[in-house]
């Protein structure tokens, strides 16, 4: 049976999943070890490269679930991101990278590319032109993040392929807020596909991972710079995350259905002033959200009617947790203002469409009910 061409849930639970031998267990035996016997001079096993019989089963996964070759499991998201960046980038080189990033993405292109003689330019807008109009003659990566965090605008994958394909340079996305489940980028030519499994592939909120899938070539060149960073993840962990990935379709669905009834509830309701979120029809991107996701995912943000206070309305909150971090099975939300952006200056955070009654509201696997229930008395109880 060819399993590769199964439905998402087959794949999440059985694709790349090692055999029990002995016992015949159900889910894949966990290797612990950090020593191997040497198979033969080419092959030796070890976690730091990457290779150990867990890294390599879930790695199958991954790499199936992205419809790439190949994948590395990190220890972070960061982990990733970093090590995915400066694989494919040299003193001299310089990167394009999309507008609106990831916070820690952010910090690390402003606060180290500069010491590796990288340089980089944000886009002014999130249209292909745009991207098209920063690359210069030494640009060797254009990097994007789409559905952005955290208002949920949507950037051309298709477009941003061919721009790449045209200038002979490499494409990277962070697709961790759509996750697999609703978004493959290598369909419409993207290189490099990152993901912090910390969110939608872990999805309890209790596994800190990372994981880049690509072509083999490509993840043959970040493996080069891994090996030497030595980002690898434990095998504990990546046991357990291959246990979570076994639900992240059904997760991740449920969320894109909730994330759906709550963006309609809460851009019907009176002290609610804007909400964003690519499955309404009044998102400015929804068509090409529509075009290039199969969900539209369980992240959406929202903005109080001015005058409603975003901290007391998080404090009067009883079921939904404010929290840093997103994608578990719990519905979180924060304010930018006070804590992801708190950093930037007013000014920055008006450029950057964030309100300060905005707040961003990753949504669970709750019922609906019970969600709306608890955002209708937070807000009554600030009138
Ligand atoms: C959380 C996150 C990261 C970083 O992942 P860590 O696992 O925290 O290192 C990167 N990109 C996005 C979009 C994220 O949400």
């Amino acid at each position: 049976m060819e399993l590769k061409k199964s439905g998402i849930n087959t794949l999440c639970t059985h694709y790349g999943e090692l055999e029990d031998p002995i016992y015949k267990g159900a889910v894949s035996p966990l290797y612990m070890s950090t020593s191997y016997a040497f198979e033969d001079v080419a092959v030796k096993r070890y976690p730091r490269y990457f290779n150990t019989p867990n890294q390599v089963a879930l790695a199958k996964k991954i790499a199936a679930l992205e419809h790439c070759e190949a994948s590395l499991i990190f220890g972070s998201g960061m982990a990733a991101v970093s090590t995915a960046m400066l694989a494919f980038l040299s003193a001299g080189d310089h990167v394009v990278l999309q507008k609106t990033l990831y916070g820690g993405t952010y910090n690390f292109v402003v606060e180290e590319l500069a010491r590796f003689g990288i340089s980089y330019t944000f886009t002014k807008g999130l249209a292909p032109n745009d991207f098209e109009a920063a690359l210069q003659d030494n640009t060797k990566v254009i990097y994007i993040e789409t559905p952005s965090n955290p208002l949920l605008t949507i950037t051309d994958l298709k477009a941003v392929g061919v721009i790449a394909k045209k200038a002979g340079i490499v494409s990277m996305i962070d697709n961790t807020f759509a996750s697999p489940v609703n978004q493959n980028p290598a369909d419409f030519g993207i290189d490099v596909i990152i993901h912090s499994a910390t969110k939608y592939m872990g999805g309890h909120s209790d596994i800190c991972a990372g994981a880049v899938a690509a072509s083999q070539a490509h993840i043959d060149q970040v493996f080069r710079l891994a090996k030497n960073f030595g980002g690898s993840l434990s095998d504990y962990t990546v046991w357990l995350l291959e246990r979570s990935i076994k639900t992240m379709g059904i997760r991740v669905k449920a969320q894109n259905e909730n994330a759906m009834e709550m963006a309609t509830y809460l851009e019907a309701h009176p002290e609610v002033s804007k909400v964003y979120y690519p499955g309404l029809k009044s998102h400015p991107d929804h068509e090409l959200a529509a075009a290039q996701m199969s969900g539209f995912g369980g992240m959406l943000s929202f903005e109080l009617r001015e005058g409603l206070n975003a901290s007391a309305f998080q404090k009067a909150l009883q079921l939904i947790k404010p929290s840093m971090s997103l994608a578990g099975i719990e519905s979180t939300l924060l304010s930018p203002t006070l804590t992801s952006h708190a950093l930037l200056s007013p000014e920055e955070r008006k450029h950057q469409g964030i309100a300060d009654g905005l707040i961003r509201f990753s949504v669970g696997i709750e019922e609906v009910d019970a969600l709306q229930l608890d955002i209708d008395q937070a807000i009554k109880s600030l009138l």
